[in-house]
């Protein structure tokens, strides 16, 4: 194992002692798209002795443009995106525990989930669940790492619970108005998220080796086309829920619900931190990628054999599904979660 991490050890901020750390340590990647590819191969790479992977998705061709583990043969033979990067980083590294698990991380299940975990890495595509990351990791006192990128740009930020800012303390209020920016609407370039994707790697690495004074503590922007890279400072919020133990995305308080509408073959989806939706907004958006017709009641929005009915609230119908965690994902996409 002497050669396999040779680099790695001569490297002083690692070193022998720092490469058993990494041997013991368990990091849990949540969300296998582009930050999560990246994610999961560097730290299986490195030698983290247990690495888990857990994402609800299936491989599409819009994928290969920027997530590195994946291939045209995972397509043909419809693997889910956990399933494909388990069995690729096994030939990576057969030395270490790779374990994929195809699942929807919502409130019911995610301390399950990050239990034993020694870092929690944030490859979502979707508000919800990190808010939700934030709240598990805070409660059970695991360091996570938040990192986001869609078109150009970019942000990353660690959270080490009770010692730095959580994510709540930052972005207070889980409520909004109108529509986010998603990969799916707005597009993305490779670079943003490998660059993001490898600053949260490279903060997980300093954390399973207990390099804690090196932690980055700022948020970090980037813009890969601008070439821009910003440290904004925070600060703890007193008010903040979360660092005072009121966990209220755990209690699911603020989550996404869906209900499959019996006998119609479709799901409902309600996000309560949604808003008042503008249309105008939607449809300039969802019309680079599909068919969209509106009326001030209801947008309709079709994408290959994806039919979906928005309302003004942000309520969604799903159609030609009775599949909630599909429906979800198809919403965290479009809409946004
Ligand atoms: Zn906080």
């Amino acid at each position: 194992m002497i050669d396999r991490y040779s680099r790695q050890t001569l490297f002083e901020g690692i070193g022998e002692e720092g490469q058993r750390r990494l041997g013991n340590s368990c990091a849990v990647v949540i969300g296998c798209g582009a930050l999560g590819t990246i994610m999961a191969t560097s730290l299986v790479r490195a030698g983290v002795g247990r690495v888990r992977i857990i994402d609800r998705d299936f491989i599409e061709y819009s994928n290969l443009q920027r997530q590195v583990l994946f291939n045209e043969d995972d397509i043909r033979n419809q693997l889910p995106k956990a399933v494909a990067a388990e069995r690729h980083l096994k030939k990576v590294n057969s030395s270490i525990e790779i374990e994929g698990i195809v699942a929807d991380v919502n409130f019911t299940n995610i301390e399950k989930f990050i239990r034993s975990a020694d870092i929690v890495l944030d490859g979502l595509d979707n508000f919800e669940t990190r808010f939700l990351i934030n709240d598990a990791s805070v409660k059970h006192g695991i360091p996570w790492v938040y990192g986001g990128a869609v078109s150009s740009v970019g942000m990353t930020m660690t959270i080490v619970p009770h010692e730095t800012p959580c994510f709540r303390c930052v972005v207070p209020n889980p409520t909004r108005r109108g529509i986010l920016l998603t990969c799916d609407t707005a597009g993305v370039i490779s670079p943003a998220p490998f660059t993001i994707g490898s600053l949260q790697v490279a903060e997980a690495m300093k954390i399973l080796v207990g390099a804690k004074e090196e932690i980055n503590r700022d948020l970090i922007s980037i813009d890969v086309w601008k070439g821009s890279f910003t440290h904004i400072g925070i600060s703890p919020r007193p008010d903040c829920p979360a660092c005072q133990g009121k966990y209220e995305f755990l209690e699911g308080k603020f989550g996404v619900k869906t209900t499959s509408l019996c006998g119609q073959n479709a799901v409902q989806v309600l996000n309560p931190k949604t808003g008042e939706l503008s249309f105008k907004e939607l449809a300039t958006r969802l019309k680079a990628v599909g068919k969209v017709t509106y009326n001030e009641f209801m947008l309709h929005f079709e994408i290959d054999s994806q039919e979906m009915v928005i309302f003004p609230d942000g309520r969604a119908i799903i159609k030609n599904t009775t599949d909630e965690s599909l429906a979800r994902g198809l919403y965290a996409k479009y809409i946004g979660a």
